[in-house]
């Protein structure tokens, strides 16, 4: 049975962007065919500027989210990063593997210690690191299947670097992981700014969608979305980002296909109106559910310890191996 294993940063509330480029295969095929991890992986929000209460919110609201989305406790294990220890005794090990060259190259490290830099800030040395961070969280479990948006590849891929060098220096060690994004809405844009991804931690809120929008402020958002100047609905990414954004939105929230569905629509006005009605009904569950289980904290709390005690069980034994092997 593959193991496989996810997480969500808790830097912002979960966005339209997370669920489907990640969390909806975790509850409707991750979780259902194999041992499945899930973690709200806390540690990695410290990476950028951030405020400790928040953090701790956000991780809770994050877990509380995963199960409205219909992550099932019985069927997979789903725990917070920090409560497992192994995840930071690992990273040192990797860190010990891994090269300044490469984690310079991330394309991600480029562009928010830019941003941290523009906004005056200094530049955390553990936003150079994370990826080594990551690198852990899965190896820890010997994952064989990393379900990841698009933009998490790269990273997918110096894991994959990382455990090959560390097998052939000390020995086989970690399974090596590959990356699977989905088919459709693997990288959903900015509704405001389509050339960017639509991420929790931007702090453009108008172009992006969370999971417990209610249904006019999704509408609402939906209807402005930048297009371009053209008319004619057709399906084409890289000259018509906008359009192409919201036709993979409206394939993805309905099961169809994005250049079929652009025949269908005679203006920009009735795509928007369309996906936004798709978008509506595809998260109205998730926002039901969510009203029930935030009433219930105690659950959620009993969820995130089980799921940190199994998690501990499995990552332990590999991680002491990893340790004897690179000779401590
Ligand atoms: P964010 O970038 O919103 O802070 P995370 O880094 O916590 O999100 O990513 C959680 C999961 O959601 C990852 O698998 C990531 O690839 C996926 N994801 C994040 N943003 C998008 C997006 N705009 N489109 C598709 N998948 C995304």
């Amino acid at each position: 049975m593959a193991r496989i294993f996810s997480g969500v940063k808790p830097t912002g509330h979960l966005t339209l962007g997370n669920y489907l480029g990640a969390v909806r295969r975790w509850v409707e095929v991750d979780q259902h065919r194999g041992e499945a991890l899930f973690s709200v992986v806390d540690l990695h929000a410290l990476t950028v500027e951030h405020d400790p209460a928040r953090v701790r919110r956000l991780s809770r609201q994050a877990a509380t989210l995963l199960l409205a989305a219909g992550l099932d406790p019985a069927l997979c294990t789903l725990f917070v990063q920090s409560h497992v220890d192994e995840h930071a005794r690992l990273s040192y090990l990797l860190e010990c593997t891994a090269t300044d060259g490469e984690l310079r190259r991330m394309i991600q490290y480029k562009e928010k210690s830019v941003q941290a830099r523009e906004a005056g800030q200094s530049v955390r040395l553990s936003l150079l690191t994370y990826p080594v961070l990551m690198a852990a969280d899965i190896l820890a479990y010997g994952a064989d299947e990393v379900p990841v948006g698009e933009d998490q590849t790269q990273h997918v891929e110096l894991t994959r670097d990382l455990a090959v060098r560390f097998n052939q220096r000390y020995g086989h060690t970690f399974t090596v992981p590959r990356a699977t994004a989905p088919a459709v809405a693997a990288r959903v844009m900015d509704l405001q700014d389509p050339t960017s991804k639509m991420g929790k931690s931007h702090e453009n809120g108008a172009g992006i969608v969370y999971l417990l929008d209610d249904a006019d402020t999704v509408r609402r958002k939906v209807m402005r979305a930048v297009t371009d100047s053209g008319r004619e609905v057709v399906y084409d990414r890289g000259e018509r980002p906008g359009v192409a954004n919201l036709l993979d939105l409206l394939a993805a929230a309905t099961g169809g296909d994005p250049e079929e569905l652009a025949g269908g629509f005679g203006s920009y006005g009735a795509l928007k109106k369309e996906t936004a009605d798709a978008v509506v009904e595809l998260l109205r569950p998730v926002r039901e559910r969510h009203a029930a289980l935030a009433a219930d904290p105690g659950y959620v709390d009993g969820v995130l310890r089980e799921g940190a005690g199994r998690a501990r069980g499995m990552a332990r034994p590999l991680v002491d191996r990893a340790y004897r092997a690179i000779g401590l």
